[in-house]
């Protein structure tokens, strides 16, 4: 199959040597890639910056910005056969980043930001056959819900939930316990490497995939 994977953080640039982010380190999406070209899958790999080796076989297309991410995602939406869609799109950016580094002296500045658009959002709208996997990190107990509303709201067949607080699970560390939100339900799953939950990520895919 086509498959298409999203990654990492994406930053917003306040000024020249400044810029808002958040803490994706871009595992989730790197182990899905691997897991996808492991069962000799033609992937392509769009991240935001990492400090991460990409894995090999996989094509990738570095972006920084959401609005580059948007950009590379629109392009190729219509050669993939399954989008997932892991990168932690940042929420909001500064409304116009200034052009010179901001000096300190003089009082601190305040930032005006705006929402970026949403991208999995978007492109949900021409989904056509493509099976769209989401991803929904959450900090606290409501986690599953926020998930299923997700998944409805941005039109996936499957969001990847996570509460991104719990031990062994979210940011910066290399395993993940998730759990799977699609039409017949949610199962949960136990801690496990990111690797392991690209597999099982992949095998849904390919399953959902196989009747057609
Ligand atoms: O940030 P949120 O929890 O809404 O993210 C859920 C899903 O939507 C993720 O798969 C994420 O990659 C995607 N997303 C997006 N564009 C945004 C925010 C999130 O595509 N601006």
């Amino acid at each position: 199959m086509k498959i298409l994977v999203t990654a990492g953080p994406t930053r917003e640039a306040i000024d020249p040597v400044r810029y808002i982010s958040n803490r994706s380190s871009g595992r989730m999406g790197y182990a899905v890639a691997a897991a996808a070209l492991e069962r000799g899958h033609d992937v392509v790999l769009i991240s935001g910056p990492v400090a991460i080796p990409p894995p090999a076989g996989a094509r990738l297309v570095s972006v920084v910005s959401a609005a580059e991410m948007q950009a590379a995602l629109e392009a190729r939406f219509g050669w993939c056969e399954a989008l997932v869609m892991c990168a932690a799109v940042a929420d909001w950016r500064p409304r116009r980043p200034r052009t010179l580094k901001i000096k300190k002296r003089g009082a601190p500045p305040v930032l005006h930001l705006v929402r970026t658009p949403d991208l999995l959002k978007r492109v949900s709208a021409r989904k056509g056959e493509r099976i769209l996997v989401g991803f929904a990190a959450e900090t606290g107990p409501g986690f599953l819900k926020e998930a299923v509303r997700k998944r409805r709201q941005k039109r996936c067949d499957l969001v990847v939930g996570n509460d991104v607080t719990a031990p062994g699970a979210g940011f910066e560390v290399e395993t993940n316990r998730v759990a799977f939100i699609a039409a017949d339900g949610v199962t949960r799953l136990p801690l496990m490497s990111k690797r392991d939950v690209g597999r099982r990520i992949v095998d849904w895919i390919e399953k959902r995939a196989a009747p057609r």
